[in-house]
């Protein structure tokens, strides 16, 4: 007998409007258990599937978001802190953005992310690269060790954003991506006049 595959064949197009033909490349950096892996979930999960039970797949795949009215192709780029100062290096010198994490209740991750700035400025010296400062699992109140001011007052130093995050919340991930994004677009307009 004959059996049908039950295959779909679909000869609809679907157009994509994006702002840029390349997507740009954002780089998660920090300590390791900072919240790295727990970023690229949520970007990964929202932006493609329901199902990111495969956390180690989330990065380095290209998802498209909506910031003010406008899409964007971003590829996201997880480091693993014990990959050594090569593989960091090498994704400090593609990436067009980083997101520099810490965790607010381990002040040596905080050190590690002042580390990581001086890092990045060594190795793109006079560009105006769009970084923003992450202070991650700020649900954890009781088991703070960096405050807030601390975190704001070396973005400062740092001549980046500030922001405080909760990946297990959810809280403000997605405000970090965004800004990132509009940091990108800045950047990209001021190019363009
Ligand atoms: P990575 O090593 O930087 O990739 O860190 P992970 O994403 O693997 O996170 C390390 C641990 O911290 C995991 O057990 C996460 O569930 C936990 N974690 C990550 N973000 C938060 C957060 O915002 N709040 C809390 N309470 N835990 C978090």
């Amino acid at each position: 007998g004959g059996s049908s595959r039950g295959s779909w064949s679909s000869s609809s197009d679907s157009v994509i409007s994006t702002d840029s033909v390349n997507p740009y490349r954002v780089v998660l950096l920090g300590a390791g258990g900072v919240g790295k892996t727990a970023f690229a979930c949520i970007f990964s999960g929202a932006a493609d599937s329901m199902d990111s039970d495969d956390c180690e797949l989330c990065g380095g795949k290209d998802s498209e978001i909506h910031v003010d009215g406008e899409a964007a192709t971003i590829t996201l780029l997880d480091t693993w802190d014990n990959d050594g100062e090569c593989a960091q290096e090498c994704y400090m010198q593609s990436g067009d953005a980083f997101l520099l994490l810490y965790s607010i209740t381990d002040r040596s991750s905080f050190l590690r992310a002042s580390e990581l700035r001086i890092t990045l400025r060594r190795l793109r010296p006079a560009q105006h690269t769009p970084i923003i400062l992450v202070g991650n699992k700020c649900d954890l109140v009781r088991r703070r060790q960096v405050s807030t001011n601390e975190g704001r007052t070396c973005a400062a130093i740092f001549d980046c954003k500030f922001i405080e995050t909760s990946a297990a919340m959810q809280h403000n991930v997605w405000e970090a991506f965004h800004g990132i994004v509009r940091q990108l677009r800045l950047r990209r307009d001021s190019k363009d006049a």
